[in-house]
């Protein structure tokens, strides 16, 4: 029996493994098909390994979910400790009595591998209540797990749970048929207390008839555990495999803050003089680097992304779950054909040659279906317009994603090749983009209006070249870098003018560019529009560096990633602050004292270029908790987990015609909080937010009372209660 058990568990394991083997050859080739990543994204060694203990081994960003953390954690880590347990088993094929080198010898070792089986099994049962409660028949689009492959998530417990009882089967009938309890043999097993308990169910069988099942649940248990290894490699579940990669590469701290540069075989593309065969964004599924595909194919269908989602959750068809679905699944289909050797794809057939003409970007009439806004066989486009252009680069889904996803990195890309290469995006975008491109702004208002703000202030803000200067004065320590919104919009100008006050009031000598300021790029670069950005963005580095600045302080969260984050990209870099947190040191210092009590609540919503994109919570919060009388509502949706207020990925400029409104979503969390005053700091938000309060007022009710405002002009009205410039017209002071 020992040499038949032998055999068959042999051939089993050459035959499965070789059957995934094959597999994982084939999932390596798609990958390597991609292109080179960008430059300087490999050989952080010590990051890597940090984020596999982290990430990985610690689980970190899954226990952001703690009943699912858990439960994942438990699988996880037991898997972890029952390859011991494969370890022992094949060692058990070729000798009954093996036990592993050292650690065998511990009673404690068959005690920690039975109590983490254990953990298995009532993991599974959490995973059973979750998805029966999570339902998407119950809940429709709400539950994270509406177009995730259901059936394969089913079967993966099962075998979980098939796993687990032959392993416990398998060694109760070795302690009797070894006699473990009563020789030296296998002394490990002395402490694992299930199987135990299934030895004394077996042992009145006799040693013979426990030998049988011993042979028969090993080899049972190594076929459902190699027939597992090898449904992985067809399945979601290949995320055991590949998000240890996946983590090794992805960008560090994460895929928020900055944009890629735009690059072309790995390297980046000079937009002044670029190569005629430059690839210009992501146009088929072969365009994107390998650690894109590699993304597409480590997505473990959580729906945590989609969840999270501002598009999703208010009716738009994209969900990055299921466009990393589709992308994935496009790509396996396409993969003979990209494979193979050009004169050998004639021989392919047709419903994989058609692949080729397949667009990633087309109208695929979803009609009101999100799931048929993804069509990874096309024929007409893999998926829809709207899925690309409902993104407001949140990074809400990157924020969520455990295994390092970077789904904002791949639909700029998508962005870039559709704007770049063919000239297609929404057509409200046009008249934005071209006022960008001839007066330096998106509402075309162009440099002579860009001091207007600072008429109404009774002190004179110094302007760079006013007396004749060229570069910024030694005794100036802060560049104030207005930015379009702060210079040309009418509520934004007051926050402008509120932070100009405050620092005048603490004394902090400032300048600003005036009609020398042109906007940052971010609306251009987010659309996709990476030649306008570049063009803008050189524009502004020239002026920033012949002027000599090195601080910069800005009230805009778009400015202040873009200015912080991504001018670097391009000769730019400065000490960037945002506001928030200039404003909070010099209350710290005491250079600026709230001495007036705002008795109201204030609820205060994170912009994401502020919040989610540059991990700056606290300053805010700093500065509204130094005001006298003031109380802090927070909404439950907050921090690194804010909802989005819909201006975000240049989709201020663009109408918003599909779904409900994101702005009004989150305006009725910010009004439930029971808060009159809301406040932000990014004037894109305060402009969503402030819609938001005027489209969900009650019918004839001209004033709510409800203010929409910037945290400076919160903070200005304590430290100048006799200015009122800040507060706003229609608010109930
Ligand atoms: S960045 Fe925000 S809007 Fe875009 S897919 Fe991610 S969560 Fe959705
Ligand atoms: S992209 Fe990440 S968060 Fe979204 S479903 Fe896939 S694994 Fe989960």
């Amino acid at each position: 029996m020992q040499t038949l058990r032998l055999v068959i568990g042999l051939l089993m394991t050459v035959v499965l493994l070789g059957l995934a083997g094959r597999r994982l050859f084939h999932l390596y080739r798609i990958g390597k098909a991609g292109q080179p990543v960008e430059p300087g994204r490999l050989g952080a060694v010590g990051p890597a390994l940090k984020s596999q203990l982290v990430e990985v081994l610690a689980q970190r960003k899954l226990f952001k979910w703690t009943g699912p953390g858990l439960a994942h954690a438990a699988v996880f880590w037991g898997f972890c400790v029952l390859l011991l347990t494969v370890l022992e088993a094949f060692g058990s094929l070729f000798d009954p009595t093996f036990q592993l080198p050292l650690i065998g010898r511990f009673p404690a070792l068959g005690f920690i591998e039975d109590l983490f089986a254990l953990m298995c099994v009532l993991a599974v049962l959490a995973f059973v209540v979750i998805r029966f409660r999570e339902a998407p028949k119950d809940q429709g689009r709400r539950s994270r797990f509406f177009g995730s492959h259901l059936g394969p998530a089913w079967f993966v417990l099962f075998m979980i749970v098939n796993v687990v009882w032959t392993l416990l089967l398998t060694r109760g009938a070795q302690i009797n048929a070894q006699a473990v309890n009563s020789t030296d043999n296998l002394p490990f097993l002395r402490g694992a207390f299930l199987s135990q308990g299934i030895a004394s169910l077996l042992a009145p069988l006799g040693q013979h008839t426990n030998e049988i099942i011993e042979t028969v649940a090993l080899l049972l248990g190594l076929a459902v555990l190699l027939g597992f290894t090898l449904f992985v490699t067809y399945s979601k579940h290949l995320h055991i495999l590949l998000s240890l990669p996946n983590v090794a590469f992805a960008r560090r701290p994460n895929a928020l803050g900055a944009l890629l540069p735009v690059t072309s075989g790995g390297k980046e593309v000079d937009f002044e003089d670029p190569d005629e065969d430059d690839l210009l964004g992501v146009g088929k599924i072969e365009d994107f680097t390998w650690k894109g595909l590699l993304d597409f194919g480590t997505c473990t269908e959580c729906g945590r992304c989609q969840s999270q989602c501002p598009a999703w959750n208010t009716n738009k068809p994209l969900s990055p779950k299921l466009l990393m679905m589709g992308l994935r699944d496009h790509a396996l289909a396409k993969a003979p054909y990209f494979l193979a050797a050009e004169d050998e794809r004639e021989n392919l057939p047709d419903e994989v040659r058609a692949l080729a003409e397949v667009p990633l970007v087309g109208e695929t009439g979803y009609a009101g279906d999100p799931l048929a806004a993804y069509v990874p066989g096309g024929p007409d486009g893999v998926i829809d317009p709207d899925v690309l252009w409902s993104c407001t680069t949140c990074g809400a889904c990157v924020e969520q994603c455990p295994v390092d996803i970077e789904h904002v990195d791949h639909i700029i890309d998508m962005r870039r090749y559709q704007v770049l290469m063919e000239g297609a995006f929404p057509e409200e975008a046009a008249a934005m983009l071209s006022n960008l491109e001839h007066a330096a702004d998106p509402w075309g208002r162009g440099a002579s209006e860009r001091l207007a703000w600072a008429e109404p202030l009774d002190f004179e803000v110094r302007v760079l070249g006013a007396q004749g200067e060229d570069r910024i004065p030694d005794d100036v320590e802060w560049l104030f870098w207005v930015g379009c919104a702060g210079a040309l919009d009418d509520q934004a100008q007051r926050t402008t003018r509120a932070v100009a006050t405050l620092l005048h009031e603490a004394g902090v000598e400032f300048m600003v560019l005036g009609e020398m300021e042109s906007c940052t790029g971010d609306p251009a670069r987010r659309m996709g529009n990476e030649f306008l950005f570049q063009m803008l963005a050189q524009q502004n580095v020239e002026t920033l560096n012949e002027v000599g600045a090195t601080k910069i302080v800005v009230t805009c969260a778009h400015c202040f990633n873009t200015l912080a984050n991504e001018y670097p990209q391009v000769g730019g870099s400065y000490e960037v602050v945002h506001h928030s947190t200039l404003l909070s040191r010099l209350v710290a210092e005491k250079r600026l004292v709230p001495v007036a009590r705002l008795d109201r609540e204030v609820t205060f919503h994170d912009p994401c270029y502020l919040g989610r994109h540059n991990r700056i919570f606290a300053p805010p919060r700093e500065l509204l908790g130094a005001v006298p009388g003031l109380r802090l509502a927070e909404m439950p949706r907050t921090k690194e987990r804010a909802f989005c207020c819909g201006a975000g990925g240049a989709r201020m400029f663009m109408d918003e015609t599909i779904g409900t409104r994101i702005n009004e979503n989150r305006t009725a969390e910010a009004l439930a909080t029971g808060a009159r005053t809301i406040a932000a700091a990014c004037p894109f938000c305060i402009t969503m937010l402030s819609d938001g309060v005027r489209t969900l007022r009650p019918d004839n009710e001209p004033d709510t009372g409800v203010e929409v405002t910037d945290i400076a002009e919160v903070l200005l009205r304590a430290v100048r209660p006799d200015l009122d410039d800040s507060r706003p017209q229609d608010a109930t002071p």
